[in-house]
């Protein structure tokens, strides 16, 4: 897929009126298989004439026209529907856009280093909660690697309820990642906290991660979206799945397409579980989302004894792959080690994940 912004930058639409009153009657126009060029141009020059902003998106097959602005809800679909080249027109009443079904009826695949999300392979992305030395990262990174997972995944930066809490070996860590993704030949996922860091964050890393605390951090989604670096936006502690979903299109709307959902739990009133695992989000987002979604146990449980569970339901229930916390030694964890799994209970839980992958004509 290509986002392709055809007309305002995302500052100009806003100030026409984007995010207020109005905005949630998007139009879609799909068109038709092999459509010319020229009739996607009538489209967009069209919608342009009455004052709305494009966005397109050039699928393999065919192209689809978000039309956004404060009216569309007054303009008959007709007036698109009869152009040539138009296959159908849909009105969109939900609060996101470029991150719904009806944008992309294709499931998006996010690729980087021959890894693929969003296919048919699960896929791992695996290491401690936080990068705490040369010699705990590398060697979490051996393991996971040995035991079959495709993304190191280590926070340099870490966004703790307290301030006296450790914060993560920050721009060392970064190196630490760098120096394992060379050694390793994995790519690494880490977050990143601050709009800000962008820059450097993606400079070192494959992944930029959004942690749920940041879910709706919009300075720092926008940045995220401009670097064009995949990312993976992690669910709000306490949002809905329109809130989340509408997070992404905030990425989204800056033209970067990678992007992966990553379900981590929500606060609700258990006590016995860290959150709640929301399963269900799972073909929730896959029925109103083309985005790909992975599943982060770890932090949903709180507790290494119920992660290998959770992990399993969310490949049964259909998520793109795996978040998850492994430590060489979680007893002498800086951050997280309840949750956790050593590397024998990762490569035990590897091993359980794949009949359960086949049974769904999944690989792992
Ligand atoms: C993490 O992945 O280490 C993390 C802090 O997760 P979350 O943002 O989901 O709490
Ligand atoms: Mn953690």
């Amino acid at each position: 897929m290509l986002l392709v912004r055809a007309a305002g930058e995302p500052r100009a639409r806003r100030e026409a009126g984007f995010g207020q009153k109005g905005w949630e009657e998007t139009m879609i126009v799909e068109m038709k298989i092999l459509a010319l060029p020229e009739e996607v141009e009538a489209v967009v020059g069209r919608a342009k004439s009455l004052g709305f902003d494009v966005q397109l998106n050039l699928g393999t097959n065919k192209t689809v026209v978000a039309i956004l602005g404060s009216d569309t809800g007054q303009v008959p679909t007709d007036l698109f529907a009869v152009l040539p080249g138009v296959e159908s027109v849909t009105r969109i009443m939900k609060p996101y856009k470029l991150a719904s079904r009806e944008f992309r009826t294709e499931g998006s695949r996010v690729t980087i280093d021959g890894v693929v999300i969003g296919g048919k392979r699960f896929v791992v992305m695996a290491g401690p909660c936080a990068v705490e030395s040369e010699d705990q990262l590398m060697e979490a990174a051996r393991v996971v690697k040995e035991a079959g997972a495709q993304v190191l995944r280590g926070g340099a930066y870490k966004p703790r309820t307290s301030p006296f809490a450790f914060q993560g070996l920050e721009r060392a860590g970064l190196e630490l990642l760098a120096r394992a993704r060379d050694k390793f030949a994995m790519p690494v996922v880490t977050e990143v906290v601050d709009p800000h860091q962008v820059d450097l964050v993606a400079r070192y890393a494959d992944f930029l991660q959004v942690g749920a605390r940041n879910m709706q951090n919009y300075a720092l989604l926008t940045e995220v979206g401009k670097s064009g670096r995949p990312c993976v936006l992690k669910r709000g502690l306490s949002a809905t799945i329109d809130e989340w979903l509408t997070a992404a299109d905030y990425i989204l709307a800056e033209g970067n397409e990678r992007l992966i959902l990553c379900e981590r739990g929500i606060r609700t009133f258990e006590k016995s579980t860290r959150f709640s695992m929301d399963i269900a989000s799972i073909p929730v987002i896959k029925k109103f989302s083309h985005l790909p979604v992975i599943v982060d146990p770890s932090h949903a449980a709180g507790h290494y004894s119920l992660v290998p569970a959770l992990a399993k339901a969310g490949l049964a229930a259909g998520a793109d792959g795996l978040l998850i916390e492994v430590h060489p030694s979680p007893k002498d964890a800086l951050v997280d080690g309840l949750q956790s799994l050593t590397p024998s209970d990762f490569s035990r839980l590897m091993g359980e994940l794949k009949p359960i992958a086949q049974a769904l004509a999944r690989e792992i």
